[in-house]
């Protein structure tokens, strides 16, 4: 489609949940090698959280407030750094969105990179810590490239995941100066960042509603 209404941006966040939940294992394991083993978990039950919040809203919700919605419901639910990383992101996407009842491709990546925004003021990584800022900023890049080259909201939500899930794997290699994994030191290095794979989760999630 060529923009998300409230429902759209809910069924964003469902199919979130759903990526993350299948995956949840996967993520604990990730988080097992340079943290506490907890990260599956914890997006797990704030995205269940921030589905439902969704769901309780009344039809005919702005796509902003949706976000706003499921971003308070995570930081509410969600253990752990991510918790407020990923509910400020999702809060200050909605803020950008504003009340208007769709988000376009252009309005979309405006919230995408407030989202990132938030992120780094709240977290303090900057790129190469091995943080979930490692797929973020590709996300945004790819999907700014593609607005600029005229692609409709599934493309650029396409690129957008395409960054995140190449900015995770770049994560590898890094050695993390942010979080429980900074603690390794050089230890953190060979392993994927579970936040930034959740994050590749995430907006693939947003590529597939787009696309349908
Ligand atoms: P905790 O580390 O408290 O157990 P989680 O396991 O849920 O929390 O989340 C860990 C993820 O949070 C990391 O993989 C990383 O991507 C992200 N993270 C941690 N600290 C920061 C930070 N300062 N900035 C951005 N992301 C961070
Ligand atoms: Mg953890
Ligand atoms: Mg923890």
């Amino acid at each position: 489609g060529r923009a998300l209404d409230g429902a759209g941006v809910a069924s964003w966040i469902r199919h979130a949940a759903r990526l993350v939940s299948a995956d949840a294992e996967r993520l604990t394991r990730l988080d097992a090698a340079i943290g506490d083993g907890d990260h599956g978990l914890n997006l797990d039950r704030g995205l269940t959280a921030a589905v439902e919040a969704v769901e309780a809203l009344p039809g005919g919700t702005p796509p902003g407030k949706v976000l706003i919605a499921a971003g308070r419901a995570i930081v509410s639910k969600t253990g752990g750094a991510s918790g407020p990383l990923y509910g400020t992101a999702l809060r200050r996407a909605g803020k950008a969105l504003g009340t208007a009842d769709t988000a376009d491709a252009a309005a979309l990546g405006d919230a995408l990179a407030a989202a990132l925004e938030g992120v780094r003021e709240l977290g303090q990584a900057a790129e190469g810590d091995k943080t979930m800022v490692d797929a973020l900023l590709p996300a945004v890049a790819g999907y700014e490239a593609a607005l600029a080259d005229g692609a409709d909201l599934a493309a650029c939500a396409r690129a957008a995941a395409d960054g995140a899930a190449r900015g995770a794997e770049a994560t590898v290699p890094l050695q993390a100066r942010k979080g429980r994994a900074s603690y390794l030191g050089p230890r953190s290095t060979g392993h994927m960042d579970p936040g930034a794979s959740s994050t590749a989760l995430v907006l693939r999630a947003l590529a597939d509603v787009t696309a349908e």
